[in-house]
C-alpha cells in the first residue's frame, strides 16, 4: 500500500466543523462554550451544574504495554476509538492531555495522534493552544519570586535556605538551566542560593490543575502547596507566603477544558499535560467530568503502560473524581513484544533494529509475558481489560494471531485496530469488543487504603503492581517519610516516579522482571496537588535537547503555515 501524507498533512487537509455543532455532540450548549479563535474554546465549568437527562457515559481508559522509547499508539488509539463509536452511532469524546512544547520542539514531534487518528487544528494543539501552559509556569513563577522577595525582606518566616523545595519551571527543554545560582550581584539583587529550573510539564501546579475540581478547590490546594521548611522543620506553604490567591487567579481560565475536534469531527477535550514520569502522565477531572456528563462514552489516556499511568490514573485521579472506569484498553504493538523478548534494543532516534520489521512471530511469542504482566495489573483494580493490537505498516497477519491467540488463552477481548491508516473506519472491531466489555459488571476497587502508612502505600504499589519483592528505603527516604507523616502528609496516595520502560525501576529489563527489589532513594510531597511520591531512579525533571532537535525542522512560510511539526 502506497505511505499515508505526513500527520501535518493529513491534518491540514481537513474540513473541519463548526465547533458549536461538535460542543452540541457533548451536551454543551452555546452559553457554556468560550471560543478562543474560530476552531479551539474553552467549556466553561458551570456545564457542570446543568442538569442531564442522560445517564454518565462508560469511562474508558487507554494504557499499553510497556513501551519502546518510541511510544506504542495510546493516543492515536484514543482518538481512532472515539472515531469508530461515533460511526457506530454513539456519543463518543477523548479527553487528552496538552502535548508539552519541549517535546514537540525536542525529539517527538508533535504529539496530537497520527494519520487520520488525530486531533485538530494540530498546530494549535502543538504550540501555545488557550496558553493553559503559560499560565501554569506563571503562577508557578510567582510563589518563586514571593520566595525569594521574602527572604529578601527578612525571612519572617524563618525559611531555611538550604531546605527550598520550590524550583522554577519553563515549558522549553533547556539543560543549561538543570542548576542555577541566583541572586548573585549586590545586596538589593536578593539573596543568593542554588537552585534551577524544571520543565513547566513537571511542575506541581500542572498536576494540581488536573485534580482540581471547582475554583474553590484549586484556590485550595494552591495554598496546600509546600515550598520549604523553616529551620526548626516546619512547612512553609504558598498561604504562607500569601501568593495562592495571585495564582488563583492567574489560573482561572486554565482550569477550563479545551474543546478541539478528531478529525472525524467528534469533541476531543484537551486540557493539562503533567509528566508521567515523576508526575500523574493524566489530563483532567474537571475534563473528565464534562465527558461523563455528555457522552455514551469517555475515552481518556493514562500515560506510559498500565503500571504507571493507569495505576495512577486509578490510585490518584479516580479517587479525587469519584468516577469508576469500566475498561481499560491496554495498546500492545508488535514492535514492543519483539522487544519485550529481550532480543532487540530500540533508541529513540535510531533506526529500528532489522529483526522488528522482519515476520517474527516467535520473538513476538516471547515478549507476551509483558502483556500478560498489564493484564493482571488491570484486572487487579477489578476493571475490565481489553487488547487494541495497534497495526503498523510493518506488521505479519502471523504476529498479530499470535497476540490474538494468547488474548483468548487470558480471556480477554482483543481487537487488531487500523486507525492510524484507515481512521475511525479502521476501528470497528475495536469499538465493538469495548462496548461489549464496557456492558459487562465491574467491581472497581483502589489497590490501597489511604489510612495505610505511607511506606506500606509504596510497598503496596511495588509488590502488587510492578512484581518486586520488596522495596529497599534509603535512610535519607526513611527520615522524609516519618517526617510526613508527623506533618500530616500521611493520609495522601503515592506516585512512583520510575523508569516507563521497564515494569521494574531498572530500564534495561524487559518482560515482566522477577526476583527485583525497589530501591526508593527519595521521597518528595506534592501537597497542593495531593500526593507523597517516591524517587525509585533518574529522573530527569529537565529535559535536554539532542544534537538535532525537532526545532530545527519546524518553520513558518509567508502564508502563515507552519511546516515540520511531524
Ligand atoms: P503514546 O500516546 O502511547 O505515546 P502515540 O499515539 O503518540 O503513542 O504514538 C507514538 C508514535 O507512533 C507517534 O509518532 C504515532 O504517530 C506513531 N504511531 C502510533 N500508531 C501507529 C500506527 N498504527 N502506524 C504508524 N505509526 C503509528
Ligand atoms: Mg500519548
Amino acid at each position: 500500500s502506497a505511505p499515508l501524507p505526513t500527520d501535518l498533512a493529513i491534518a491540514n487537509a481537513a474540513t473541519l466543523r463548526p465547533l458549536a455543532e461538535v460542543a452540541a455532540d457533548l451536551c454543551v450548549g452555546p452559553d457554556h462554550l468560550e471560543p478562543y479563535g474560530r476552531d479551539v474554546a474553552k467549556i466553561d465549568l458551570a456545564v457542570l451544574d446543568e442538569p442531564s437527562s442522560r445517564p454518565p457515559a462508560k469511562y474508558v481508559v487507554v494504557t499499553a504495554v510497556t513501551p519502546t522509547p518510541l511510544g506504542e499508539g495510546k493516543t492515536t488509539t484514543s482518538v481512532g476509538l472515539a472515531q469508530a463509536l461515533q460511526r457506530l452511532g454513539k456519543r463518543a469524546v477523548v479527553a487528552l492531555r496538552q502535548p508539552s512544547m519541549g517535546p514537540t520542539f525536542g525529539i517527538k514531534g508533535g504529539a496530537a495522534g497520527g494519520g487520520y487518528s488525530q486531533v485538530v487544528p494540530m498546530e494549535r494543539l502543538n504550540l501555545h493552544l488557550t496558553g493553559d501552559f503559560h499560565a501554569v509556569t506563571a503562577a508557578h513563577n510567582l510563589l518563586a519570586a514571593m520566595l525569594d522577595n521574602h527572604l529578601h525582606h527578612g525571612n519572617a518566616l524563618g525559611i531555611d535556605v538550604r531546605n527550598i523545595t520550590w524550583r522554577r519551571v519553563l515549558d522549553v527543554n533547556d539543560r543549561a538551566l538543570r542548576n542555577i545560582v541566583i541572586g548573585l550581584g549586590a545586596r538589593q539583587d536578593g539573596v543568593a542560593r542554588e537552585t534551577g529550573f524544571d520543565i513547566t510539564a513537571a511542575s506541581e501546579v500542572m498536576v494540581l490543575l488536573t485534580l482540581a475540581t471547582s475554583l474553590r478547590d484549586l484556590r485550595e490546594r494552591l495554598g496546600r502547596i509546600v515550598v520549604g521548611y523553616t529551620t526548626q522543620g516546619r512547612s512553609v506553604t504558598a498561604e504562607d507566603l500569601r501568593a495562592a490567591g495571585a495564582m488563583a487567579a492567574i489560573l482561572a481560565d486554565a482550569l477550563k477544558p479545551n474543546l478541539l475536534q478528531t478529525l472525524e469531527g467528534g469533541p476531543a477535550i484537551i486540557h493539562c499535560g503533567p509528566f508521567g514520569n515523576i508526575a500523574t502522565g493524566t489530563s483532567s477531572v474537571t475534563a473528565d467530568l464534562i465527558a461523563m456528563r455528555g457522552s455514551d462514552y469517555a475515552i481518556t489516556e493514562a500515560g506510559f503502560g498500565a503500571d504507571m499511568g493507569a495505576e495512577r490514573f486509578f490510585d490518584v485521579k479516580c479517587r479525587v473524581s469519584g468516577l469508576k472506569p469500566d475498561v481499560a484498553v491496554i495498546v500492545a504493538t508488535v514492535r514492543a513484544l519483539k522487544t519485550h523478548s529481550g532480543r532487540y534494543a530500540v533508541s529513540a532516534g535510531k533506526p529500528l533494529p532489522a529483526g522488528l520489521l522482519e515476520e517474527r512471530p516467535e520473538d513476538v511469542e516471547a515478549g507476551l509475558v509483558n502483556l500478560r504482566k498489564h493484564v493482571e495489573i488491570v484486572r487487579r483494580f477489578g476493571v475490565l481489560p481489553v487488547v487494541a493490537v495497534n497495526a503498523f505498516p510493518t506488521d505479519h497477519a502471523s504476529e498479530h494471531e499470535v497476540i490474538r491467540r494468547f488474548c483468548n488463552r487470558l480471556g480477554v477481548r482483543s481487537a487488531v485496530t487500523r486507525h492510524v491508516a484507515e481512521g475511525g473506519a479502521g476501528a470497528l472491531e475495536l469499538a465493538q469488543v469495548v462496548m461489549e466489555a464496557a456492558h459487562e459488571p465491574t467491581s472497581f476497587e483502589f489497590l490501597y487504603p489511604l489510612d495505610l502508612p505511607l511506606e506500606q502505600k509504596i510497598e503496596a504499589v511495588a509488590t502488587q503492581v510492578y512484581g518486586a519483592d520488596g522495596i529497599d528505603v534509603s535512610p535519607a527516604a526513611a527520615r522524609a517519610l516519618q517526617d510526613y507523616e508527623k506533618l500530616g502528609y500521611g493520609g495522601l496516595p503515592v506516585v512512583i516516579a520510575k523508569t516507563h520502560l521497564s515494569i521494574s525501576s531498572d530500564p534495561t529489563l524487559r518482560g515482566a522482571p522477577r526476583g527485583w527489589r525497589m530501591p526508593v532513594r527519595e521521597v518528595r510531597a506534592a501537597v497542593g496537588a495531593g500526593y507523597v511520591y517516591a524517587i525509585c531512579g533518574d529522573m530527569r525533571t529537565m529535559p535536554g535537547l539532542s544534537s538535532s532537535p525537532n526545532a530545527e525542522r519546524v518553520d513558518l512560510d509567508e502564508d502563515g503555515a507552519i511546516t515540520g511539526l511531524s
